[in-house]
Parts: C-alpha cells; structure tokens; sequence
C-alpha cells in the first residue's frame, strides 16, 4: 500500500512506464526535472493524509470495508463528502499552488459507480459487483489513476465511425473470451507520467453503430502497447533549471498532461465496466463532467488565492500596496476567487443520492461553476499582472542576478523598496508570472470541456420553460 511521498516515488520508479519527452525515451520519471514537479504536486495527496489536522478532509471511511483510506479512492456517501472534496482541493492547492492532478481518476471512478449500477440494472450485465471488486484494491493500494476521457477526435464534424482514421477514438478493436483490445488514444492526460492506471472513458455521447467506442476500462499504464508522450509547456525549459526562474519551482504551474497511446492493449474483462452500451455513454460523460466541474472552484479558487496573495506582495515590494485603487483590484480579486468557491460548494451542498447509493452534485450548478472558471481566473490573472507591473513580463534571468560581472547591476535597478531584498522581489514576480501565464491559464478555458459544453448544459438544464411561466403569471398573461 502507497502512505507515503517516499512509496509513491518507489511505486512510479518501479512501474517503469514507456514515456516519451521531447523526442527521447525516459528511463526513470522520478529523477528528470520535466516531470519532478508534477510528482511533487501529486504526493501532497498522500503527504496531506497523513498529517492529524487534515485527517477529517484528506480521509474518508470505505463504504466497502470500513476502513480509512485516501478520499481520492472514495465513493462519495453524503452531501458532506462533496463539500469535503471541495474543501479538500482547496487546501492542497494553498500547498502546491499549481494542479495535484489525481481528481481526474477520483471524478472518473465515482461516475463509473453509479453508471455501472444502472447500466445492470437496464441490460442485466455485472458491471457493478466487477466494478466494486477493483475500487476495493484501488482503495487498499492507494493509487493514483488517470481520468481517460478526452479523445483526440480527429475532424470534430465527423462522428467516431466517420474518421479517416477510425483509432481517433478510443475504440475496441476486438472481443476475446478473456477480454477486449483496445485501440487509439486520450489526450492531454494529466498525471499520466505519474499515475498508476488509467481508467478509459467515452469521450461523448455515442449512438448505434458506434458500439466500438462505447468502452470503459481500467488499464495499469506499464501495460504493453501503452506510450505516454509528455505535452511541451509553457516555460518549459525553466523547470529543467529549478531556481526562482521556474516560478514555483517545487511544484510548477499545471499538472502535466501527456499523449497516451493505446496500440492493440490487451485489457481483461474484469477491468472492462462499459463494452457496447451505447445508452449509458451520454449519462457516464455527463456525469464525469459534473463530478470534475464541481472541483474548479476548489483548485482554481485555491490557486487563485495564491495569485492574490503573491500580487499582494509583489505590490508591497515595490510600494504600491498602500493604492486605493490596488487594494481594490486586489478585493475584486479576492471575489472572483470567492464567487467561484461558491459555485464548488453550492453544486456540492444541492448535491443529491444516486440509485447506486453514491452522491452526486447538482449538474447545473456544477457546469456554472466551471464556466465562471474560464472567465474569473482569466480576470484574476488579468488584474495580477495589472497590479505586478510590466517587470514580471522583462525580468533578467535569475543567473543575471548571480553573475559576478552584472549580478551588482541588476540587485541596484531591480529593487524596489527599502529592506526588501531584490531576490525576494523576483522570486514572487516570477510566481506571478508562472501562474497567470499559458499552459496554466489554458488548463482552465478547456479543462473538464470547453465553454461551449457548459452552455449546452444550461440549455437542456435551465428550464427556460419554467422561467416563462414565472414571468407570465407575474404579468397576468393567461394563455
Ligand atoms: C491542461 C489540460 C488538462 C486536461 N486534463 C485532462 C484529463 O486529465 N483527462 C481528460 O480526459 N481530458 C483532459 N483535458 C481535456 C479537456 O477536457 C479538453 O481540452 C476539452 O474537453 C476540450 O477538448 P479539445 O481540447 O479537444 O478541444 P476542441 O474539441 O478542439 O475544442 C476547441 C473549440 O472547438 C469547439 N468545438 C469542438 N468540437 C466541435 C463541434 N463538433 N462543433 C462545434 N464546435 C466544436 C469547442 O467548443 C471549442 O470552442 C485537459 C485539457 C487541458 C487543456
């Protein structure tokens, strides 16, 4: 069983993945400097639980054994684990300041739950009691799974079946007695390098003919046929140097996203929860997305508070932070991050009991949160850089700072006010600089789906009908 940062680290080297960075192969994911962060990131959830003061949000109690485990291996059993969840991303982003990434697996295990109930409940399969078999040892190993959902999707106007190459989908490409083979691909997989499995989800809503890519399985990321090609980030090459250039050198600034390549991989049907259930994709991606869309406001306003906090410094650094017009921007930053907090909190608290006995929150008020997401962080960042100054974008290098030759030059011209030293200035204008930039701003437009997604929700979920009607008996409109 994985406890501590030190079994993780173990548990990864040992696994020996086939990933790809920047067009070589890695041997150890453990020792490159691309991925350390990332790992880092990822082991405060096992590093948190077992702190006595986090107890009550890092663990919860197995409703299949009783026993405490991670509560990113729970199955959500009440209104409280949801806000729990919430209040749990909050504080590990206040520790890692960037994505902890095992929330994907966690969202991707609870949806499987209470889809896989119904789903034998409609066709009479036993995708359940196998279901329940494998969330026991995941519970008991403590691993750290990948959330498989997006596809590559080739030409988006074209379905599954239409592709010019039918692997653009994640797809079975043929049924054994003792289980299935699986082609194809999920992109922008966070965590992948460092994660133990990965648990395959339809990308979208299929419909007959399309039985192939209606698959959901789980898949041990050594196993053969399997390549991992690690995603080129924004400022990359600084995390290669660490030192204040790289921003938030121990933990970086997003999770870490790879290209996994299934070719021909052998899965068991002891692992295989979805095979040709085409009615069931619709509800399981729906549901997926609303367990992953209830998090943003927990991450991101965790992240968020980062931000205010390191623009907040960054302005007392160079003696602006007196302002009235920079403590306003930081207040409306402060109730950006808030607002989308509550969004996280409310989906959780109107959440509700699913056949299955597990939780799920309130959908519409889930996909809110997450679209608020891709405008509030984007305003945040926007005002930290406003309230940072045009430094945090031409800064000299941090060698430039050590030079024996220019290091006097650039301790004189880059202070800012008394007392406060020049490296301490640019290690949080570099912080700043890291979260509010690129990858880490892209991760929340199109993470857990792109805007339009959530807006197609509040379309079916809205109840614009409803709202007609109010507004009809208000004006005494008699029809
Ligand atoms: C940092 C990061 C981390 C992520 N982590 C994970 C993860 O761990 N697991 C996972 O499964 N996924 C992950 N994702 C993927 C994420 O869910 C997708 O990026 C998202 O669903 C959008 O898909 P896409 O990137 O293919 O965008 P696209 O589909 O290319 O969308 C681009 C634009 O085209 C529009 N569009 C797309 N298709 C159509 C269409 N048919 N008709 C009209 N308009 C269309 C969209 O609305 C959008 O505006 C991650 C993404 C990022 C950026």
């Amino acid at each position: 069983m994985i406890r501590t940062k030190e079994d993780y680290v173990r548990s990864l080297r040992d696994q020996k993945l086939n990933v790809y960075y920047n067009g070589s192969k890695v041997d150890d994911v453990t020792i490159h400097p691309a991925f350390i962060p990332h790992i880092n990131s990822a082991a405060k959830t096992y590093e948190m639980a077992l702190r006595p003061e986090h107890e009550d949000l890092m663990l919860a109690t197995s409703h299949l054994t009783g026993r405490k485990i991670n509560r990113f291996t729970h199955i959500h059993q009440s209104v409280d684990d949801l806000i729990k969840k919430v209040q749990m991303l909050r504080l590990l982003a206040h520790e890692t300041g960037s994505c902890f990434q095992r929330c994907v697996g966690f969202d991707a295990l609870n949806a499987l739950y209470m889809t896989t109930y119904e789903v034998d409940e409609k066709h009479g399969t036993n995708y359940f009691k196998r279901f329940e078999n494998y969330l026991r040892r995941i519970q008991e190993e403590n691993f750290m799974l990948v959330g498989g959902m997006t596809d590559p999707k080739g030409d988006r106007s074209k379905r599954p079946g239409e592709q010019a190459d039918p692997d653009l989908f994640t797809r079975i490409v043929e049924k054994r007695e003792d289980g299935v083979v699986i082609s194809g691909a999920k992109a922008h997989q966070t965590g992948a390098v460092n994660s133990h499995e990965i648990m395959i989800l339809p990308t979208q809503n299929m419909g007959p003919g399309d039985e192939n890519y209606a698959v959901a399985a789980a898949i041990p990321l050594n196993t053969k046929g399997i390549t991992l090609i690690f995603g080129r980030q924004t400022n990359e090459e600084r995390k290669q140097e660490c030192g204040i250039d790289a921003g938030n050198p121990e933990y970086g600034m997003v999770g870490g996203e790879a290209l996994v390549v299934f070719e021909n991989v052998f899965v068991p049907w002891e692992r295989v929860f979805l095979c040709g259930e085409t009615d069931f994709t619709g509800i399981l991606v729906e549901r997926f997305a609303t367990l992953h869309r209830q998090n943003y406001g927990g991450c991101k306003g965790g992240v968020s508070d980062i931000i205010i906090g390191a623009s907040a410094l960054a302005s007392q650094y160079q003696g602006t932070l007196g302002a009235s017009h920079v403590k306003d921007k930081l207040i409306e930053m402060m109730h950006l991050a808030e607002t989308v907090y509550a969004g996280s909190v409310a989906c959780s608290a109107m959440g509700s009991r699913t056949k299955s006995g597990a939780y799920y929150p309130d959908p519409l008020l889930a996909n809110c949160t997450k679209h608020n997401i891709t405008r509030n962080i984007y305003e945040i960042s926007r005002l930290a850089h406003d309230v940072a100054g045009g430094i945090m974008a031409t800064l000299p290098f941090e060698r430039d700072l050590r030079s024996p030759e220019i290091g006097k030059l650039v301790e004189k011209y880059m202070a800012g006010v008394e007392g406060v030293s020049t490296e301490n200035r640019m290690k949080i204008l570099r912080l700043v600089e890291t979260m509010t930039g690129g990858t880490a701003l892209v991760e929340s437009m199109h993470g857990a789906g792109s805007p339009q997604s959530q807006r197609i929700m509040y379309q079916r979920l809205g109840k614009l009908n409803e709202k007609m009607k109010y507004a009809k008996k208000l004006a005494k409109i008699a029809e």
